[in-house]
């Protein structure tokens, strides 16, 4: 068992001057960044932050809040990031529930932060040296200080992280050093190492992007962070680093592969480039793998881990529908309404299990057990509220979210069969379909399409379209035309709104 930091402080010691973080125009080698983090790590302990007691960050991406996290590591502490983009009740309710001793902000976030009812006696630090609390650099321990080595014990919680909350309320994910290790101990053959630069857009808070940062620091590679994602932007530091890593989320790669000059650019440093959290057209991937050098992998996972499948795009061109075949050491079942696993080619709700799964939500012992399911056996499984099928060769099918499944006239919809067919509109962006309820069906699909930019969508146009070729119990009830759709921060369909939305007007 080794930690991520401790594997930081060997590269520092190996090759003090191979880059470990890009930040805009600052950057810091390996004994500068491990120098960093001992700083950060005696000024907890300093301030009385012990082992197994919390800190917080709420911050865009920055050298600073990659060390404090690394900090955490190193002492024991355990580390509950936050999504800058949450509301004043969230974030009231998760600093709260992780009891923070520290909350670490910049002034992006503490303008996010202002209406949030925050106990005044949590501390903060502005890790951009804005005014949201004591300036980083004045709190830092002094130039040359190290922390009393600690000795992690790997069942310490080392992170907390908040769910996307795209279906409700953020619920606090616990993740031991254990699980985290597993998780970066073994770096799967994606190409990382030493010449490894990963290029992060989204947000550091969510695990979409530590799916990368662990791997990329465990072997000696170099991080870019980019703290806000434009499309453009992305390609011009991917261009200038010579990236060989990235995480993207679906809609980030649509807006890339829509540049009308992505062509102009030199992209042929890539490796891997990786995809998660919501759904990723086959078309997209096939866009991609004709277009962008180097290989594709999608996860399917959720950050309480257990069920994680990966599909290596580039390998399996025949299987770009599928979300790909379960990790090494990740088992994945499917079981029906009564908790039986399904047959071979059924439907059903997907449950996983394997070393790395969460030890359950903070302070939430009733969702912790309705989500960690226990077999007959008394095998303990995470139940992932997908619903999905696999095929003959094992490959999984991702149909729905089962709170997104669409009961009309008893059939079960996916809406995710609908949004498939409709985005093959040539002048379709993007497209969600919800289940709005209905006197006759019990419920409708309903299809929120955006069009390409220059373009124009008709209504009227696109439901024929689409009802052409969707089976006659998928017909849409109606499509409505919109700007852009409700997106959580790291990119996923907020469907509730949608739903909401269009209620409302309906009210
Ligand atoms: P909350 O649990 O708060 O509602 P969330 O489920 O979106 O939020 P995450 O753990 O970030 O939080 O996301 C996991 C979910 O994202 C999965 O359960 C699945 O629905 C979706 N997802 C993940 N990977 C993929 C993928 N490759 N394709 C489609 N959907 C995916
Ligand atoms: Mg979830």
């Amino acid at each position: 068992f080794i930690t991520l930091d401790a594997l930081v402080r060997n590269t520092a010691q190996a090759s003090p001057d191979r880059l470990a973080v890009i930040d805009g125009e600052r950057q810091l080698r390996y004994a500068e960044f491990d120098a960093l983090i001992d700083r950060v790590a005696a000024a907890l302990q300093r301030d009385g932050v012990k082992p197994t007691d919390t800190i917080s960050i709420c911050a865009l991406s920055s050298i600073e809040y990659a060390a404090t996290f690394l900090a955490g590591l190193r002492v024991g502490v355990a580390v509950a990031p936050l999504a800058p983009s949450s509301t004043a009740h969230d974030f009231a309710a998760m600093v709260k529930d992780s009891a923070a001793k520290i909350l670490f902000t910049d002034d992006f976030a503490a303008a996010a932060m202002k209406d949030a009812a925050i106990d005044p006696s949590v501390k903060r630090v502005a890790l951009d040296g804005g005014g949201s609390g004591t300036a980083f650099s004045g709190w830092l321990a002094p130039e040359g200080a190290k922390p009393t080595p600690v000795t992690v014990d790997p069942e310490w919680v080392f992170n907390i992280i908040y769910s996307s909350g795209t279906t409700g309320t953020p619920k606090g994910i616990v993740h031991t050093h254990y699980l985290r290790w597993r998780q970066y101990g073994q770096l799967d053959p994606l190409g990382y190492g030493p010449d490894a630069v990963t290029l992060l857009s989204t947000p550091l808070y969510s695990n979409t992007t530590l799916v990368c940062f662990n791997p990329t620091l465990a072997g000696g590679g170099t991080l870019v962070l980019m703290k806000k994602f434009d499309a453009k932007g992305f390609l011009d530091l991917a261009q200038k680093h010579r990236v060989t890593h990235a995480m993207l989320v679906p809609v980030q790669y649509r807006r890339i592969m829509a540049l009308p000059d992505f062509g102009n650019y030199d992209l042929s440093s890539f490796v891997m480039k990786f995809c998660t959290s919501a759904p990723f057209a086959a078309e997209l991937k096939r866009d991609i793998l004709a277009r962008w050098p180097g290989g594709l992998t999608e996860y399917y996972g959720m950050t309480e881990g257990g069920g994680s499948c990966a599909l290596l795009a580039h390998e399996h061109p025949d299987k770009l529908n599928t979300v790909g075949q379960p990790m090494p050491e990740h088992e994945i079942r499917l079981i029906d309404e009564d908790g039986n696993f399904v047959p071979p080619g059924e439907i059903g709700e997907i449950v996983g299990r394997s070393a790395v799964m969460m030890k359950g939500y903070l302070n939430q012992p009733q969702k912790t057990a309705e989500t960690l399911w226990i077999d007959k056996d008394g095998n303990r499984w995470v139940r992932t509220g997908d619903v999905g099928r696999f095929d003959a060769e094992g490959f999984l099918t991702l149909m729905d979210r089962k709170k997104d499944m669409i009961i009309s006239g008893g059939f079960n919809i996916y809406p995710s069969d609908i949004e498939a067919i409709a985005s093959q509109h040539p002048d379709v962006l993007e497209v969600a379909v919800v289940g709005m309820p209905s006197e006759e069906w019990g419920e409708t699909p309903v299809a929120f399409a955006v069009a390409r930019p220059g373009r124009t969508l008709d209504p009227a146009e696109l439901k024929a379209f689409t009802n052409a070729k969707v089976g006659k119990t998928q017909r849409l009830a109606d499509v409505a035309i919109v700007e852009q759709l409700p997106r959580s921060a790291i990119g996923k369909v907020l469907k509730r709104e949608l739903r909401d939305q269009r209620l409302a007007l309906k009210a």
